[in-house]
């Protein structure tokens, strides 16, 4: 069996990464939006007793090397001179994307052209005469619709026939580089011209939605409409799943416990495992599990779309008033599923400072893990219990959002005055709509984000239950150790408008933010066995007991909204800046915020 490297290489969002999952069966997270791949992804497919392993890099435009994405294709065509490259193109674009190929060309004559998007540029009335073209390069030109997996089998019967082609790029002894690019344009254009028929009877359908999308006045409100839509469906169908698991496992809890008495476990031992590890763990599933089974899918749905980069083009020029871009937004919606996410994304953005002010503020706006906190506190204070309680829910929460924006833009102000480099030059470039794949979206979604920052949780819910347990259980002078210690820090809290059982569980709760709320709700009861904690008046009756009110509610709210991110997101920005200043400041930036934002309102509350 022979063994081949193929790299497979095109413009962002011409579907390689589709091409790349037909291919070898995987499933990379493909998107509607541009410069998602940035890391590099390997899988491997045998045919005809061969073995392919196919190295997916970074969509780009050029081979210029002037962004992250540019120098890592770059160098891998320049450091593997014999590798082939499967160049992938979209059909409705074939100027721009010949660009490209011309300069793969240049470095690396074993090229596949896989012209993919037939489907679609049929439908614009768009032809490509794919034997012209083969022809002309003097290359194999396979025609594909990868998202219905036509061409692939195409692909694969070619591969091992990918031969150095004779084409001679007529401009290799142009002097300058900008003669070159100029002379590369002129070749482009001319190929496409060859090659592309346009079918004038195909009415141009003008993308007449994006007027409402990305129009100057209706833009906003509909981002806000779409935004509460999305709060509003997951607090409302959140609900009954959530008080389903959880009566599942409070029965499931009970069984187990009885179960190991029965076998003659020690009672302490049961007590560890039943109400320390195994309820934290119910807890966190209960509450988090159904909101993100519904708000990951609908969020991938959108995403998958289209509208992911509209919001980017439009928070674009408030970015570039805050002197950052409008590549953050898209990492700022990463982070509203899971901040660790949305600071790998900022990969994306090529100018290192505006990078940084991205990974910097992302934390600013809640990830998914805080959100069971603020749904909970808004019912329980805010929204009431009745019919409309979701919607207000839901439009309290994205009022919230909304709040964490505009702190974002305010703090990124800020740090594009501190901090010191160069402004990006990119242009945002809205891709078309498509239709999302529903299925795929929706097992993608649920595999690759909700079981991904659920099991996430888990592994930290596990020790993090067996520790609040065993401060809770362990007594000095008839009070446990947690309440010592939250005894202590509660001066502190109280300044901010809190008190110290809230600030400790902040604290516990550093290594995932889910776990805030049940650590405090464990630490307020932890005289009483708390049995049903899906009811949200008994948690309401609780937090009162325990001197909440509106007050503390908000002050609550704010930290909860501003904080340190939790330890992984930490640790991914370690790993992304590579600078132990950067990690603390993002731990601090928002912390100070909170604590001020408290400050100030009980400050003001008390003053009322
Ligand atoms: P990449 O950025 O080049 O990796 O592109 P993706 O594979 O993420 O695809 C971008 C979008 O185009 C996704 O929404 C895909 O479902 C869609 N897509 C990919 N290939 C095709 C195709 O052949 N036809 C159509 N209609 N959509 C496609």
């Amino acid at each position: 069996m022979s063994k081949e490297k193929i790299a497979l290489v095109g413009n962002p969002n011409v579907g390689k990464s589709t091409v790349f999952n037909n291919l070898t069966g995987m499933h990379q997270r493909t998107g509607n939006w541009t410069g998602k791949t940035v890391e590099v992804a390997e899988g491997k497919f045998t045919h005809n007793n061969n073995e392919y392993t196919i190295i997916d890099l970074p969509g780009t435009y050029s081979l210029r090397a002037r962004s992250a994405e540019e120098e890592v294709t770059r160098d891998y065509i320049l450091q593997n001179p014999d590798c082939k490259i499967i160049v992938v193109c979209d059909a409705c674009a074939i100027e721009r994307n010949l660009n490209l190929l011309l300069q793969v060309m240049e470095i690396n004559k074993n090229v596949l052209v896989c012209v993919n998007l037939l489907d679609e540029a049929q439908k614009k009335g768009i032809s490509i005469d794919l034997k012209k073209l083969s022809s002309i390069l003097d290359s194999q030109v396979v025609g594909c619709s990868a998202t219905s997996g036509k061409g692939i089998d195409e692909i694969k019967e070619n591969i091992k026939n990918i031969h150095p082609s004779g084409y001679k790029t007529e401009y290799a002894h142009v002097k300058t580089e900008d003669e070159k690019i100029e002379k590369r344009l002129q070749v482009a254009e001319k190929i496409a011209k060859e090659v592309v028929s346009k079918d004038k009877n195909t009415k141009k359908k003008k993308e007449g939605i994006d007027r409402f999308l990305t129009g100057k006045y209706l833009a906003f409100p509909t981002m806000l409409i779409f935004l509460s839509l999305l709060l509003f469906i997951t607090i409302t169908f959140a609900n009954y799943p959530s008080q389903l698991l959880s009566s599942i496992f409070t029965k499931g809890e009970e069984h187990l416990y009885n179960f190991m008495l029965s076998i003659k476990i020690p009672l302490v031992i049961c007590d560890f495992v039943c109400l320390g590890v195994v309820r934290v763990v119910c807890w966190i599933t209960s509450v988090m599990l159904p909101p993100m089974a519904i708000f990951f899918p609908l969020f991938t749905l959108l995403e998958d779309w289209g509208y992911l980069p509209r919001i980017a083009f439009n928070l674009d020029k408030p970015f570039c008033k805050c002197g950052s871009c409008g590549k953050q937004a898209l990492t700022m919606c990463m982070g509203i599923g899971c901040n660790a996410v949305g600071v790998t994304g900022c990969r994306i953005i090529d100018s290192p400072k505006e990078r940084k002010i991205a990974i910097l503020t992302n934390a600013l706006v809640p990830c998914n893990g805080r959100f069971p906190t603020l749904i909970m506190i808004l019912t329980v204070f805010f929204a009431g219990a009745g019919a409309l309680s979701s919607l207000k829910g839901a439009t309290l929460l994205t009022i919230i959002l909304v709040c964490s924006v505009l702190f974002t833009f305010f703090i990124s102000y800020i740090l594009s005055k501190i901090l010191k480099g160069e402004k990006s030059t990119f242009i945002l470039e809205l891709p078309p709509y498509r239709k999302p794949q529903i299925a795929k979206t929706l097992v993608r979604s649920v595999f690759d984000r909700t079981i991904f920052v659920l099991l996430r949780a888990l592994c930290v819910a596990v020790p993090c239950g067996a520790i609040i347990f065993l401060l809770s259980n362990i007594v000095i002078g008839n009070t446990s150790l947690l309440i010592h210690i939250s005894d202590f820090i509660d001066p502190f809290g109280r300044i901010f408008g809190m008190d110290g059982i809230i600030i400790l569980a902040f604290i516990l709760g550093l290594p995932a933010n889910e776990i805030v709320i049940p650590i405090a709700l464990m630490a307020y009861t932890s005289k009483s066995a708390m049995t049903d904690i899906s009811d949200m008046n008994l948690i309401g009756d609780i937090l009162i007991q325990n001197g909440w009110g509106v007050s503390t509610a908000i002050c609550v709210l704010v930290f909860t909204l501003f904080h340190s991110p939790c330890l992984t997101t930490l640790l991914t920005i370690k790993k992304e800046t590579g600078s132990i200043k950067y990690t603390l400041l993002s731990a601090i930036i928002p912390t100070v915020l909170g604590l001020t934002l408290c400050f100030t309102i009980n400050l003001i509350c008390k003053i009322i």
